[in-house]
C-alpha cells in the first residue's frame, strides 16, 4: 500500500492524499491550495496523478481546503464515487457553487483592473457549470457505516467535531491478504469546543495520518475565549469603531454567532448591531438549523431545551443581497461585520477590507488559522502595506489574533489522539496539514514517547506502508 502526499504536505492547505493499493487507487480529500495566487492557480490547475484512473474519492468535510478542488478534479476525467457524510455532501453542493461564483467574480473585478494596467486577462479554476458536474456522484455514509471504496478496501467515517459533518476515516485494508487498519483524522475538533460533539478518536491502527495545524501550541480554555471577546468588543464600541471579522463561511461563523448570542443572553456585551454578510454563511448555517439533532449538549441545554435558535437573535441581520452588503461601508454607528472568506482569499470580506483597513478605528479580529502568503496572514504578521483585490492599500486599522478560538485540536489534544494507539501496533505515523514551525517540536514529542516512524512529508513523497 503506497500514500502519495499530494497536499497539505508542510502546509495546511490543499489537503489531497492519493492512496493506491491492489493495482486500484483512491484520494483522501480534494482540496484548493491557498496561498500566492500564480502559485496556487498552478498547483491546483494540475494534479499530481490521473484523475480518470482514480476509482473514487473520501472526503473528511466541507471545508474549501478539503473539498473545493472536486470540479477541477472532475474535469480532468475523474468519474468514480466520491463518498462522503450526509451533512457534509450538503455543506459542499452550497460551498462547490459559491466557490465557483465567487471566482468568476473576482476574477471579473481582477481583470478589470488588470486592464488598466495593460496586463492579459486570467480565467477562473472552474465555472459554475464544472462546479455542478460534481454532484451526481457523491454518496452519502452515516457515521459508523462501513463501505467499499475500491478492491480490498473498506471505509468507516466517525465523528471529527470540526465542523458539521466531518470526519475521521478508517481504512481497513486488505493488502494482498496483509490486513491493514489506516486512520486518517482530517481535521480534528476540540472537546468541549461549542456546537459541535466531541471528536471520536481513531484506534488500533496500523498507520495515521494526522493533521497538525496547532501541533505546535496548546489553546486556553473556551471559557477564556469568551472574556476576550468581551472586551474586545467593549473596548471598540466604546470608541465609536467597527469590528470585522473574516470567518469561514462554514463553521467558523456559526460558532462566532453561537458564542456572541450567548454573550448576549447573558448580557456581557452591547446592544451592538451584527451582520453576517456571506450567502454561503447563510445557507450553510441553513443546513445546521436543519441538523439541530447533531449539535452537542450545550447547544441542547443554552438554546435548544429554551426553545431559542442559536443562530438567530435580535441585533443579528444576516445579508445575502449585493446592494445590502455594499450599504453595510455607509454605516456611522459602531457595528461587528462577520464575513468570509476566514483567509481573505476572496469574498465579500475583501471589500469591507479594501473600504476599512486604512481606518484606525476599525478592528480586524482573526478567529481562525490563515496558511503562508495569504493576505489574512500577511496582515497578522504585521504588514503595513498590501494588496487588496488588486490596488495598494496601506494598514491602519487595529488588529487582534484570537488562536484560542481554534476549532483545531492543539498539541495535547493531537499527543492523545496518538497515544490512543501504543508504539507496538502504531508503526506508522504521517503528519499533514501543518507548517514547519509548529511541527518540528511535535515531532519530538511524539518520538519521546517511544513511536519510532514518524514521518511530515513534502509535496509528492511517496510512502510506503
Ligand atoms: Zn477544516
Amino acid at each position: 500500500m503506497k500514500i502519495h502526499f499530494c497536499g497539505a504536505a508542510q502546509t495546511v492547505t490543499g489537503s489531497q492524499h492519493h492512496v493506491s493499493v491492489n493495482g486500484r487507487s483512491f484520494l483522501l480529500d480534494c482540496g484548493l491550495f491557498q496561498g500566492r495566487r500564480q502559485e496556487a492557480l498552478e498547483k491546483n490547475q494540475k494534479f499530481p496523478f490521473d484523475p480518470a484512473a482514480m476509482d473514487a474519492v473520501v472526503l473528511s468535510h466541507a471545508h474549501m481546503d478539503h473539498s473545493g478542488n472536486l470540479p477541477t478534479l472532475v474535469k480532468n476525467g475523474f468519474k468514480g464515487h466520491i463518498h462522503a457524510t450526509p451533512v457534509t455532501i450538503e455543506l459542499c453542493r452550497v460551498m462547490l457553487r459559491d466557490s465557483a461564483h465567487l471566482q468568476m467574480h473576482d476574477i471579473e473585478f481582477l481583470n478589470k483592473v488588470r486592464r488598466k494596467q495593460n496586463l492579459a486577462p486570467v480565467k477562473p479554476l472552474y465555472t459554475p457549470e464544472e462546479a455542478e458536474a460534481v454532484m451526481p456522484l457523491f454518496v452519502p455514509h452515516e457515521y459508523e457505516e462501513t463501505f467499499p471504496v475500491t478492491q480490498g478496501v473498506e471505509a468507516t467515517f466517525s465523528d471529527a467535531g470540526h465542523i458539521l459533518g466531518s470526519a475521521g476515516v478508517l481504512l481497513e485494508v486488505n493488502d494482498r491478504g496483509r490486513l491493514l487498519r489506516v486512520g486518517f483524522s482530517g481535521d480534528v475538533g476540540r472537546p468541549h469546543l461549542p456546537i459541535t460533539r466531541d471528536p471520536v478518536v481513531l484506534d488500533d491502527l496500523d498507520a495515521l495520518i494526522v493533521e497538525t495545524t496547532y501541533g505546535g501550541r496548546t489553546h486556553g480554555s473556551f471559557e477564556d475565549v469568551e472574556e476576550e471577546l468581551v472586551q474586545i468588543i467593549k473596548s471598540t464600541m466604546a470608541t465609536g469603531g467597527k469590528i470585522i471579522i473574516p470567518a469561514f463561511a462554514i463553521g467558523r461563523t456559526q460558532l462566532i454567532v453561537f458564542l456572541l448570542h450567548k454573550l448576549f443572553l447573558e448580557d456581557r456585551i452591547p446592544e451592538v448591531p451584527i451582520f453576517v454578510d456571506s450567502p454561503l454563511a447563510v445557507s450553510a448555517t441553513d443546513i445546521y438549523r436543519s441538523h439541530l439533532d447533531l449539535l452537542d449538549r450545550q447547544a441542547h441545554r443554552i438554546f435548544l431545551n429554551n426553545k431559542l435558535d442559536p443562530f438567530s437573535f435580535r441585533r443579528l441581520t444576516y445579508i445575502q443581497d449585493k446592494d445590502a452588503s455594499k450599504k453595510l461601508n455607509d454605516l456611522a454607528y459602531p457595528h461587528i461585520i462577520i464575513s468570509a472568506s476566514g483567509m481573505c482569499e476572496g469574498g465579500r470580506v475583501l471589500h469591507h477590507l479594501r473600504n476599512s483597513v486604512d481606518s484606525q478605528n476599525t478592528m480586524l479580529l482573526f478567529i481562525g488559522y490563515a496558511a503562508q502568503h495569504t493576505l489574512a496572514r500577511k496582515i497578522m504578521d504585521g504588514a503595513k502595506h498590501v494588496k487588496i483585490l488588486g490596488e495598494d492599500h496601506e494598514i491602519k486599522c487595529k488588529i487582534h489574533v484570537m488562536d484560542n478560538f481554534s476549532a483545531h485540536a492543539d498539541r495535547h489534544d493531537i499527543l492523545s489522539y496518538i497515544r490512543t494507539t501504543p508504539p507496538e501496533k502504531l508503526k506508522h505515523i504521517f503528519l499533514v496539514h501543518g507548517e514547519q514551525d509548529n511541527s518540528n517540536s511535535l515531532i519530538d514529542a511524539i518520538r519521546s514517547q517511544g513511536y519510532q516512524n514518524v514521518q511530515y512529508p513534502t509535496f509528492d513523497t511517496v510512502c510506503e506502508i
